[in-house]
Parts: structure tokens; C-alpha cells; sequence
């Protein structure tokens, strides 16, 4: 299959039930633990309800070329290991895309997933918005073609999310895409019971974290390994 995505290696999506379970951190710690092992990474933020990465990893308010191939994606550090096109870099208010109507957000997806220059990389984490939309179906069927390793399912201990995961994973079963994880974010404690079998992982509330994001420091700079590591990798 030709195309943006020829030199990408593995594509790994994002989901999560609802919004605020710590799905675009994740994501970026994901991302940063990717890049600890040496990987060269890319991420796609198409979360259209907010896009927050750019914010984490400073990169907010970075222009978003357009060459030959496509549109240039943003490197967040001066390795250049990490690569990031959101859509916030497109939208100069960033209120603005909560009003756009399905046909305007499908046509964004699929050019965001095509028209992005990625050149070469080991992964592609994919950012996706809360819930199980027809964005969803569309980020899906738009990378079907470079056959997606899976997806990450991110949840936090309360019950009302752990009714939205089994959302997401009836999501993932119908548009067969592989559960590669469940990842119980912000857990005050090691899950006695698992509901998720041996593909569940706890990170763990992190205050420093909170406190790091809280005052805009750069994600990078303060936990170029993750905070997350030995969950996620
Ligand atoms: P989502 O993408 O699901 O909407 P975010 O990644 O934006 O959620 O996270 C929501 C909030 O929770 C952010 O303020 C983030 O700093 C905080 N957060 C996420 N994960 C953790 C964690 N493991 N420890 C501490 N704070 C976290």
C-alpha cells in the first residue's frame, strides 16, 4: 500500500470510554517510553474535543508546514525521535471543531491519516477522541489499510469507566481490532481482581505528574523516560 504511512511500521490507537481518564497522557508517556527503547515515534492527535498534547509536550501554537508529501509533522525534541501532528495545530481556536459538523471532521481524519509526512518510523501512537464515534469508525477505516497492531484501551478504577471500557472493547471487537492493552490509569492500588486478564496495567495517580502538567512544564524535559515505564513497556 503506497502512501504517507509506507514507512511506518507499527500503528498503535488510543481509546478510551470517556474524556479525562489520562488518555492523551498516556499516549505521550507511551510515546516517551517508546523513545526510551530508542524507537522513533510518531503521534497523531486526532482527538478534535481537545487536542492536549501539543500543550504537554510545548509544542503549542507550532506552525504545521505542508510539502510535497504532505503536511510536516512537528518534532518535539532535539533528538528528533519524537514527531507530532495534532489537529490543534490546525485550528486557530481551539473551541472550534467541537461545532463542525461529520462530514467536515471524516474529511479531516482521513486527510490527517494520509497526508501526513511521517517518513520513517518504528511506531505510530494514535490519539483518539473520548468514546466510540463516527470519527472512530472513520480513524479506523482510514488505517485499516496499514493494518493497525491494536489498540490500547486507557480506563481509570471507577465502575462507571469500567462499564465504558467494555464500550471500547465491543468497539474493537466489530471493527476487529486487536486488544493489545487495558491500561488502568490514575489506580491508588494493584488491582486485586482483574476484569482484564493478563492484558491489564495499572499507572499508578501520579502527583508529580499533575503538579508538572498543572505549571506547563515540559513533559519531555521532567520524565524523558516516562513516568510510566514498567507499565507500559
Ligand atoms: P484525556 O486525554 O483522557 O481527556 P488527559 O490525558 O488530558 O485525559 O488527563 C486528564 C488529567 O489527568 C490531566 O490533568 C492529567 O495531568 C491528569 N493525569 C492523567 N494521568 C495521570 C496520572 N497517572 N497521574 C496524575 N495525573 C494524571
Amino acid at each position: 500500500e503506497p502512501g504517507n504511512l509506507a514507512g511506518v511500521r507499527h500503528i498503535i490507537l488510543v481509546l478510551s470510554g470517556k474524556g479525562g481518564v489520562g488518555k492523551s497522557t498516556i499516549s505521550t508517556e507511551l510515546a516517551l517510553a517508546l523513545r526510551h527503547q530508542g524507537k522513533k515515534v510518531g503521534i497523531l492527535d486526532v482527538d478534535l474535543c481537545g487536542p492536549s498534547i501539543p500543550h504537554m509536550l510545548h509544542a503549542q501554537g507550532k506552525a504545521v508546514h505542508q510539502c510535497d508529501s504532505g503536511w510536516v509533522p512537528v518534532f518535539v525534541d532535539q533528538e528528533q525521535s519524537i514527531s507530532l501532528m495534532s489537529v490543534g495545530f490546525l485550528l486557530e481556536n481551539p473551541d472550534e471543531a467541537v461545532v463542525w459538523r461529520g462530514p467536515k471532521k471524516h474529511a479531516l481524519i482521513k486527510q490527517f491519516v494520509s497526508d501526513v509526512a511521517w517518513g520513517e518510523l518504528d511506531y505510530l501512537v494514535v490519539d483518539t477522541p473520548p468514546g466510540t464515534s463516527d470519527e472512530h469508525m472513520a480513524t479506523v477505516e482510514a488505517l485499516r489499510p496499514y493494518k493497525p497492531l491494536g489498540a490500547l484501551v486507557v480506563t481509570t478504577p471507577q465502575a462507571v469507566s469500567i462499564g465504558d471500557v467494555r464500550r471500547e472493547l465491543t468497539f474493537c471487537k466489530k471493527t476487529g481490532l486487536q486488544v493489545i492493552g487495558v491500561i488502568e490509569n490514575m489506580s491508588g492500588f494493584a488491582c486485586p481482581h482483574c476484569a482484564f486478564g493478563s492484558k491489564h496495567r495499572s499507572v499508578p495517580l501520579d502527583p508529580q505528574l499533575t503538579r508538572s502538567l498543572e505549571e506547563g512544564r515540559d513533559f519531555i524535559q521532567e520524565f524523558p523516560k516516562s513516568t510510566a515505564y514498567s507499565a507500559l513497556t
